[in-house]
């Protein structure tokens, strides 16, 4: 019954649907592979293979093949047995996990828009579905469904490329007892795009907790907060863009509420964020203005102080002096007495902005940290691992968050290649297969361009420039641009014109604006800020402040932070068995049914397809240590029972014979076994792994 209702979705006949594996394509070339994504897309059948690889064509339309119905038709079944589906992927990393008890890790790429959300939780939602567990195991099945409602409503925000665009990185992982059940979890988080709290482009929207927040509050809390439309807010009016397509921010509000109630954030804890996010908003209602003539500011009306101090539980006129002045050491006559600089009025504006940017991005650390104090757990055996970051973007302007997240996508590209491309040809070559080396593109280049230490790349640069000022001072982007096209201009990825810089990325070109990188590359909220907040009556408050204040010379930059993250990531991700979803965004539009074929082909080219499916077609897609191998199948013949006890090579050209498998299809390696096709028949009914 299943199948014949999916047929109804997908259908079964090759001419009209394509083939479901790439691998079979007959013309190997991006126009065909585009071709066959087209068709596919177009009957709904949004899941490609190319060997293990996932291909996922976002529909932008509910296409009904995620119920349990589906959960019930993929669990414990082969890859081949059923048509392309992420439920297949999920359900075959879980069950290699078990058997091999290795971690595995899902890496989920593509561009903004691309589905990259809603595959991590389509993996979430199938994993806890067919996992068993009662009493703790629930518990913790539901602090990772509920904690993607919470981090999305304060980590997602309406972009130009994507309604609910993620504006931070995420590795979730979940870990397992030996018997398969989740008895815990893990969530990493990367670089916040913090900025947005205070500054968004034109048609995109601040996260989307702040509007949740104007328009979902009881009456009582609203008033208790002094809450509005969000079009009484400096920093949600600015941007032109209020509401957001599919997107019901009061129902969410109550969803966000929900899930805090799950991590255990008790009625105070909740209204402890509340009021730290009404500050935010009020704290951005505070205006300057100067007397003419003079250059320094003050307030523009006292009564602006009030809400943000009341709600950050500040002194009013504290507020309003470390808003307005600055407190310097000043050195005279062999004696050093702190005295207040008064600010101008971009000064001002600044310090107001790097609080509150502070305030938010703090608020989001605790969040993550709750949401992994909800579900830490001691014994645990293995893990899966989901990886959902930021996809590659371009906006007309880029700067310092774009530069970030395309560095962290073109890592993840690095290790698809080290992964899939590379690694695979090399163990070819190692273990003494025949084979035909088969050309790729390879990013590495880029990689070390950004973020090597020696020679410098442009995060070493970016740091360089912003230790030799204490101070962010006017025009010290440009100085930082100026060094850029003295390093690098030589350098085939990189160009440069008045001003700004260019790097080809493996996605494509993108032309940044240095404008803002040395500030935000810094990164450091200064002392007067933090001991005000420190000096807040509100312990929750006071708590996201911790740090002693110091003159830290050479502090952590943004750069440096981001940087050793993404190493860290790679490490854990090249650590575990790793599986792939490469999502691609069939329009600009949004809309269903709408697949532009120069977008779609451009995705594949980058993605480095091609090259995927001619490894894949030439290679060999099942290997194991001879040992590993012989143990597995020691029950198909009674000389391999119990155990092999000649020649580890001898055994498997016995249980080859054994199996009658085409000569064609095997190679033995110095240490490995080589299969083209592990779905062959001898092999199914014993292949619990595949
Ligand atoms: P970003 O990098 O901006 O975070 P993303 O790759 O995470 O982008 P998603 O948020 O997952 O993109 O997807 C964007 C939108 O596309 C979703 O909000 C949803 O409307 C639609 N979409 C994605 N995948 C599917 C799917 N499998 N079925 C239906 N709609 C989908
Ligand atoms: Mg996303």
């Amino acid at each position: 019954y299943l199948q014949a209702k999916y047929s109804d979705f997908v259908g079964s006949n090759v001419k009209q649907n394509g083939v479901d594996d790439m691998v079979l394509i007959p013309r190997i070339n991006e126009a065909a592979i585009t071709d066959n994504l087209k068709i596919r897309f177009l009957n709904n059948a949004i899941y490609t293979y190319i060997g293990p690889v996932l291909i996922a064509v976002n529909p932008f339309k509910d296409v009904k093949i995620f119920d349990d119905k589906f959960i019930d038709m993929y669990q414990g079944s082969a890859l081949f047995e059923n048509p392309p589906h992420i439920f297949a992927i999920a359900d075959h990393m879980y069950r290699s996990m078990v058997s091999e008890m290795e971690n595995q890790c899902v890496i989920i790429s593509g561009e903004s828009g691309a589905g990259k959300t809603v595959s991590a939780k389509l993996i979430m939602n199938y994993v806890s579905k067919v996992s068993g567990g009662s009493g703790r195991v629930e518990e913790v099945k539901e602090v990772i469904l509920e904690s993607n409602p919470l981090l999305e409503a304060f980590g997602n925000a309406k972009t130009v490329r994507n309604n609910n665009s993620s504006r931070f990185g995420k590795y979730v992982e979940i870990q397992f007892s030996r018997g398969g059940e989740p008895v815990g979890g893990k969530i990493s988080q990367f670089l916040l795009e913090k900025s947005r709290v205070v500054l968004q482009n034109s048609g995109e929207r601040n996260f989307h907790i702040f509007y949740q927040l104007c328009r979902g509050t009881r009456p009582e809390m609203k008033a208790a907060f002094n809450l509005a439309g969000p079009e009484c807010f400096s920093y949600l009016n600015q941007s032109g863009s209020f509401d957001a397509d599919g997107i019901d921010d009061v129902k969410e509000f109550g969803e966000t509420l929900h899930a805090m109630e799950v991590m255990g954030m008790d009625e105070s804890v909740q209204e402890d964020i509340i009021s730290v996010l009404s500050g935010i908003l009020h704290l951005g209602n505070v205006q300057f203005r100067s007397a003419a003539g003079d250059d320094q500011v003050d307030v523009v009306d006292v009564r602006q102080l009030e809400s943000p101090a009341a709600f950050l539980q500040i002194d009013c006129e504290t507020l309003r002096l470390k808003l307005t002045s600055r407190l310097m050491e000043s050195k005279w006559g062999g004696k050093s007495e702190n005295i207040n600089v008064p600010l101008n009025q971009e000064q001002a504006c600044y310090t107001r902005d790097a609080l509150a940017k502070g305030l938010y991005s703090r608020l989001f650390d605790f969040i993550v940290e709750s949401v992994n104090k909800a579900m830490v757990t001691q014994g645990s055996e293995v893990n899966v691992g989901i990886l959902d970051i930021y996809g590659f973007e371009v906006f007309r302007q880029n700067g310092f968050e774009q530069f970030c997240i395309n560095y962290v996508n073109e890592k993840l590209q690095q290790i698809f290649i080290e992964l899939t491309l590379k690694a695979e040809q090399e163990e070819y070559r190692q273990e003494g297969i025949q084979w035909s080396e088969i050309q790729y593109f390879n990013n590495k280049e880029i990689c070390e361009m950004i973020e090597s230490k020696n020679p410098p790349g442009i995060f070493c640069v970016l740091d360089d420039v912003c230790a030799t000022v204490h101070a962010v001072t006017e025009g010290i982007d440009s100085k930082f641009c100026q060094k850029l096209a003295g390093t690098f201009s030589s350098y085939r990825y990189f160009s440069y014109a008045t001003d700004q810089f260019t790097i080809s990325h493996y996605a494509g070109s993108v032309q940044y604006s240095p404008s803002g990188f040395c500030e935000k590359n810094r990164d450091a909220l200064n002392n007067d800020l933090l001991l005000l907040m420190q000096s807040s009556s509100n312990a929750f408050i006071r708590a996201l402040f911790p740090e002693k204040v110091q003159d830290r010379s050479r502090p952590t930059t943004a750069g440096t932070k981001i940087r050793s993250q993404a190493n860290r990531l790679v490490k854990t991700l090249m650590s575990c068995t790793p599986h792939y979803i490469r999502c691609i965004k069939p329009n600009e539009t949004k809309k269903p049914g709408d697949f532009d074929m120069e977008r779609v082909k451009h995705q594949v080219m980058y993605l480095g397809l091609k090259e995927n499916i001619n490894v894949r077609r030439a290679g060999f897609a099942y290997r194991r240590p001879f040992d590993k191998f012989l143990k597995r199948y020691a029950i198909l013949t009674k000389e391999t029972w119990p155990q092999w006890r000649g020649d580890p090579k001898e055994g498997i050209n016995h249980l080859m014979a054994h199996v009658a498998m085409d000569r064609a299809q095997w190679q033995l390696g110095k240490t490995k076994l080589f299969i083209k096709s592990p779905e062959s028949k001898a092999f199914r009914s014993h292949n619990s792994d595949r």
